[in-house]
């Protein structure tokens, strides 16, 4: 199949940009590491997360359990929220680990509730009690387990003693259904129904390797799911009499990361077309693959160092985290939900404006409020302080002003609500955008910007940039920069990281003059 000719100096629609958080002079970069799974291969979603939850549900029936009736929502759960073992909830956080948003079990907890259970409580990653929904895999598993939360709460998990075990119960069963052949033969059965193909995927791969770079494939999965879903998504866009094996220097499939990254295991070499394996003597060998390993010596194979080599994953924690912490390699990350939220935000950019020419309204009403209550103070105190340039006003009269005020924004606060509640649903009518919680970024865009020097939709997004593109990351900002001149709306998304002036819609009342 030929695909349509894609001028790279074509200018690119805002979802398919290539984000930059630390500098990238991609001529610089000598390797580039791919993982597979919604990385090179992207999938239905809502397809391979309801077939998982399926085999889960199964396995879970099995030994007992009376989830038989339960259904899956792909929209229940979105990538970077946070589940909670201790309390039995599903949290969003922000940058700064403050719970802004919580469901217990599929229950959404109020102001007042969420505050009794995180006010002094702030996610901390680095403690078990936390469990950080990393890939897009992870969905079916949180989903089914706050359904649990609500079964156990509602007595009918006798065999069950506590959220933390309904966790492990769940995370010990889905592991099981990623790892037993069902689930990856139905998926290899009916590759159409589960795999999204991207044309520009294989260029973007032709284009790098042609301009001198070395290519891998490293990934989790196993050889047969691996030749499955790459053959399927590469060849057909491949020139004639080549495959997707013709793109990479070495292929890597059950590298076991984020272990691949830190530890030594040994390679096997992958010795035939049907998988068999046998062991490696001397060095790796070009154009061959491999089963297991270590990137150590992968770094010794390509003879670079880390800062030479490029790895572009999906997952927060196994592809990028451990990569850029233990092996320093330059990284990046695919976020496909970028694309949906960035539209999302267009659609809404006309309320967004509207809802910051409120709020600006407001800050100037309560600037108002404060100095008249202010003055009232002062005079009530005997008339202390420097004496305003016009005629002070009576107590009297500044009481009624003061009690205008409050009207006026009480007013305001009417026509605010209705907007707020619209921006915190952009996206996902639950949880809102993932890189955002509240009015600040969320812990989700917090590890991306910790962990990935660049994120982007997905990898053909490099087709676009070319292979020589010199990413530069944007001048950093503090809130006590000078903003841009106040022009109505445009403070909607502040340079800052956080929402100029937006309020926080999980408040019952913005402010209470
Ligand atoms: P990668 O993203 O290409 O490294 O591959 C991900 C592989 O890990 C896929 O084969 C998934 O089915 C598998 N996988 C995802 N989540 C789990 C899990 O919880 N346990 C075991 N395997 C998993
Ligand atoms: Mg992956």
């Amino acid at each position: 199949m030929s695909h349509a000719f894609t001028d790279p100096l074509k200018p690119l629609a805002p979802e398919r940009g290539l984000f930059c958080n630390r500098t990238l002079n991609m001529r610089a970069i000598r390797a580039i590491g791919y993982d597979m799974d919604y990385t090179l291969v992207h999938y239905d979603i809502a397809a391979w997360e309801s077939r998982a939850y399926e085999h889960l549900k199964q396995r879970l029936v099995a030994v007992g359990l009376p989830v038989g009736h339960l259904t899956f929502s792909p929209e229940g759960i979105i990538r970077g929220l946070v589940i909670d073992r201790e309390l039995g909830n599903v949290v969003k956080a922000n940058r700064f680990g403050y719970v802004k948003r919580a469901l217990h079990g599929t229950r959404p907890l109020g102001f007042e509730e969420l505050r009794a259970a995180y006010a002094r409580t702030m996610v901390d990653l680095s403690e078990s009690r936390w469990v950080f929904l990393n890939t897009l895999f992870s969905l079916s598993e949180a989903y089914m387990f706050s359904q649990l939360v609500d079964l156990f709460d509602a007595g009918e998990l006798p065999m069950v003693h506590s959220y933390g075990e309904i966790y492990e119960l769940t995370r010990r069963h889905i592991d099981l259904t990623h790892m037993e052949g069902e689930l990856k033969a139905e998926i290899m059965a009916d590759p159409e129904r589960f795999v999204q193909l991207d044309p520009d995927c294989a260029l973007a791969l032709l284009d790098q390797r042609n301009a001198g770079k070395q290519l891998l494939l490293i990934t989790n999965s196993e050889w047969p799911f691996t030749v499955a879903m790459m053959s399927y998504s590469f060849d057909r866009f491949m020139p004639a009499g080549k495959t997707w094996r013709d793109l990479f220097d070495i292929v890597i499939v059950a590298a076991n990361k984020p272990s691949f990254f830190s530890t030594r295991f040994p390679f096997l070499e992958v010795a035939s077309a049907d998988g068999l394996l046998k062991p490696v003597i001397g060095p790796l060998n070009k154009g061959k693959a491999y089963y297991g390993g270590s990137a150590t010596v992968v770094e010794q194979f390509l003879g670079l160092s880390g800062d030479e080599i490029l790895y572009v994953g999906d997952h927060i924690f196994g592809d990028v985290h451990v990569t850029k912490n233990i092996l320093r390699w330059r990284t990046a990350l695919i976020v496909r939900e970028l694309e949906h939220e960035i539209q999302s935000s267009h659609e809404v950019h006309a309320e967004l404006e509207s809802l910051a020419e409120l709020m600006a309204l407001k800050e100037s009403l309560e600037r108002d409020h404060c100095t008249r209550r202010l003055l009232l103070t002062r005079l009530r105190a005997g008339g202390y302080g420097p004496t305003p340039p016009e005629e002070i006003d009576t107590p009297e009269e500044l009481t009624a002003e003061i009690a205008a005020l409050r009207q006026q924004i009480a007013a305001l606060d009417e026509q605010i609500a209705p907007l707020a509640r619209r921006a915190s649903e952009v996206s996902n009518r639950s949880w809102g955008p993932t890189m955002w919680a509240g009015n600040d970024k969320s812990h989700f865009a917090r590890q991306i910007e910790r962990y990935a020097d660049v994120y982007t939709s997905r990898v053909s997004n490099f087709a676009f940039a070319t292979p020589f593109v010199y990413l530069r990351s944007q001048r950093g900002t503090m809130p006590h920069d000078v903003a841009p001149a106040p022009e109505a709306g445009k403070g909607v998304y502040a340079t800052n990281g956080t929402r100029g002036g937006l309020p926080d819609s999980t408040r019952p009342r913005e402010s209470r003059p």
